[in-house]
């Protein structure tokens, strides 16, 4: 019975991820793995979420049927991985976006640059293993400009998700034409899925490439090109 009684009349019994979850649903707000769910918690609710997390995972080291209660290297397990899904490799779900302010285009700035490499780190939604890369961004400002390495706080903040690869650098790009509103927008992401690396076909050379052209860019074949040819020089540089 108290199954489907909502959190508010079940009280301090009920699992704070619930109360979380109830809280989303009423305002209609998704909370799909690469989702950010970060305005929606309240205070001290995501060291609550740390304790429950690492309840829940010494309950799966137990139906792996590991002894956490010998074996002196599992013993902090639940805590350890807790905390890593909480404020490390999912951080881009729990936490804010990084402070990251945006300046006005007062040179009128309409030359495109690239960024990059910048490092990604993700982890597949189907199997939460890594995918490890890295990013190039090309930008052809608009009215405002940010830091170059504000593009990396972003990137790191998106891709700490599980997610899938299409999918971030969609989410990543929306973010980037929200903070600076260019002109245009090119995003590649080369990366390694440790789901084909280290399970599965156990491929280790594979890797994923994907693009996503946006304004000017779409527009301009021309200005797509550049930014390819840009990557492929700072990718040179890399090997040299
Ligand atoms: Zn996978």
């Amino acid at each position: 019975m108290t199954s489907t009684l909502p959190s508010s009349l079940t009280g301090q019994l009920t699992p704070v991820s619930r109360r979380i979850r109830e809280r989303l649903e009423i305002a209609g707000v998704p909370f799909l793995a690469n989702d950010n769910i970060a305005e929606h918690l309240k205070e001290g609710e995501l060291e609550q979420l740390e304790i429950e997390v690492a309840g829940k995972v010494r309950e799966l080291l137990r139906s792996l049927v590991i002894d956490i209660d010998n074996d002196h290297n599992t013993e902090e397990t639940a805590e350890r991985v807790a905390r890593m899904y909480l404020h490390e490799v999912f951080k881009g779900r729990y936490h804010e976006q990084p402070k990251i302010a945006s300046f006005p285009n007062v040179k009128q700035l309409d030359e495109i640059y690239t960024v990059g490499p910048i490092t990604v780190r993700s982890a597949c939604s189907h199997h939460l293993v890594p995918i490890l890369g890295n990013c190039w961004i090309g930008i052809k400002p608009g009215e405002r400009v940010i830091g170059l390495s504000k593009f990396s706080r972003v990137a790191d903040w998106v891709f700490s998700r599980p997610h899938i690869q299409e999918e971030a650098v969609m989410i990543l790009a929306d973010e980037i034409e929200r903070l600076c509103e260019p002109q245009g927008l090119a995003i590649l992401v080369k990366a390694q899925h440790y789901c084909m690396k280290w399970r599965g076909v156990k491929e280790p050379q594979t890797s994923m490439v994907n693009s996503i052209v946006r304004g000017d860019f779409r527009s301009d074949p021309s200005l797509k090109a550049e930014f390819f040819e840009l990557v492929k020089q700072q990718e040179s540089l890399l090997i040299n």
